[in-house]
């Protein structure tokens, strides 16, 4: 007796989170199976020309396919509410190959100023060296962004909420301006994750991840995806893809599909410790300001409720401190007092960390660079994980004592 036919296009997020995706192969095994595989082998000499020459579709080369990738890929698209989606071995080779993709020489891209520290670097000086021009913006200025248009603008490339004052950009009016020149708007969702954010429902032409981050959730393993429509995906991407190599593995794949099981409880939960830690931040008379997208006092509060379903789990906050030297001793303070926290620039875990950005993730810039990127000695960024809020309340309240 066969069991009813089930339609997937009606589950939820959380279902889909679980079960997207899945295919059971005849073992029936519950878990995903790992396709622990470099290749796949042929009945007959026949099928072998037809799966090579994509007459007849199936897996080839693991560089191509692999079933554990291709369930973590249709997972991934279903929660995005994409068409189709295409792994990759991290972050930034997502966003590498979008732009191999989607790019030629004497194109150009425009892209918000405060986007990752490699995103940048990429753009700044390896996109450069094949033809490709960025021009840099103020996220938040629509105007810069219009204005910033040239006949060769081929992609806007967008972060929101941005790293680390959480500023955020309206995908509105990004889709008004990309629409009517023909520009292809790509989004950066590391930061919400399709848990808190969906770009494509705001006009998102491509939306890139991190898996690294909070798609894993839980520090293991780097991974990185590009999702959007069939035909882009397939006429644009998956060549590079097949022929540049940056594939995810089938061991990554799989951990990534046991973090999506539980991406929307744990963003739930992360941006809910999140609130009330900016909350509890914002009362201290040793903090200066709180940016947190969360807080009505956030200057984009109202596009944050629209665009957003919470506000995430980075906060950032200034330390009292009225000169730089004092600004950084007091951030410093804070933080090497801490006992629990982890001291490191990573993001997206269900461990709480924190960082001085001015030192760390942007102590490359010159110090105008960083005053007008608005990162001043006094900021803290923490990445808000899963340990009971009032935990990290009482770690970061150690450091104060000593002001
Ligand atoms: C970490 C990060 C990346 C790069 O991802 P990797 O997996 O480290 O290569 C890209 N964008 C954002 C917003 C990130 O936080």
């Amino acid at each position: 007796m066969s069991r009813p036919p089930f339609d997937p296009t009606q589950w939820h997020p959380e279902t889909i989170a679980v079960r997207g995706g899945s295919v059971r192969s005849q073992f029936g095994e519950h878990s995903e199976a790992m396709y622990l595989t470099s290749s796949f082998v042929f009945e007959s000499a026949a099928q072998a020309a037809a799966r090579f020459s994509g007459q007849e579709e199936g897996n080839v080369y693991a560089r191509f396919t692999n079933p554990s990738v291709t369930m973590f890929e249709e997972r991934l698209a279903q929660l995005e509410g994409a068409q189709a989606c295409l792994a990759t071995a991290s972050g930034m080779a997502a966003i590498t190959t979008t732009c191999m993709g989607l790019l030629s020489q004497g194109d150009h891209i425009v892209s918000s100023k405060s986007i990752f520290g490699a995103t940048v670097q990429l753009f700044a000086t390896v996109l450069t060296r094949f033809g490709i021009t960025t021009t840099f913006v103020e996220g938040t200025d629509i105007e810069q962004w219009a204005a910033a248009v040239q006949p060769n603008t081929k992609m806007f490339y967008v972060e929101t909420p941005s790293n680390p004052l959480t500023e955020i950009i309206d995908l509105k009016a990004m889709k008004a301006i990309t629409e009517k020149h023909g520009i292809t708007l790509v989004v950066d969702n590391c930061f919400c994750t399709p848990a808190l954010q969906k770009p494509f429902e705001w006009g998102a032409d491509v939306v890139i991840h991190s898996a690294t981050k909070y798609l894993d959730g839980q520090g293991r393993v780097l991974g990185g995806a590009i999702v959007g429509s069939k035909t882009l995906l397939k006429e644009k991407i998956l060549p590079i893809l097949r022929t540049a190599g940056p594939s995810l593995s089938a061991f990554n794949a799989w951990v990534l599909l046991k973090g999506l099981e539980t991406l929307q409880i744990r963003m739930d939960k992360q941006s809910a410790n999140a609130l009330f830690i900016a909350k509890w931040l914002e009362e201290n008379p040793n903090v200066r300001k709180v940016f947190y997208p969360g807080l009505p006092s956030h200057p984009q509060y109202e596009l944050a409720c629209a665009q957003q379903t919470s506000g995430g789990a980075i906060v950032s906050f200034e330390v009292v401190g009225d000169t730089p030297e004092t600004g950084r001793a007091n951030a410093w303070k804070v933080i090497d007092q801490t006992q629990m926290l982890s001291i490191t620039a990573n993001l997206g875990d269900t461990r709480t960390t924190i960082t001085h950005p001015a030192t760390t993730t942007h102590g490359r810039l010159t110090p105008e660079a960083r005053n007008a990127a608005g990162i001043s000695e006094n900021l803290i960024r923490i990445a808000v994980g899963l340990e009971k809020e009032t935990d990290v309340c009482t770690d970061l309240a150690q450091g104060f004592k000593l002001f």
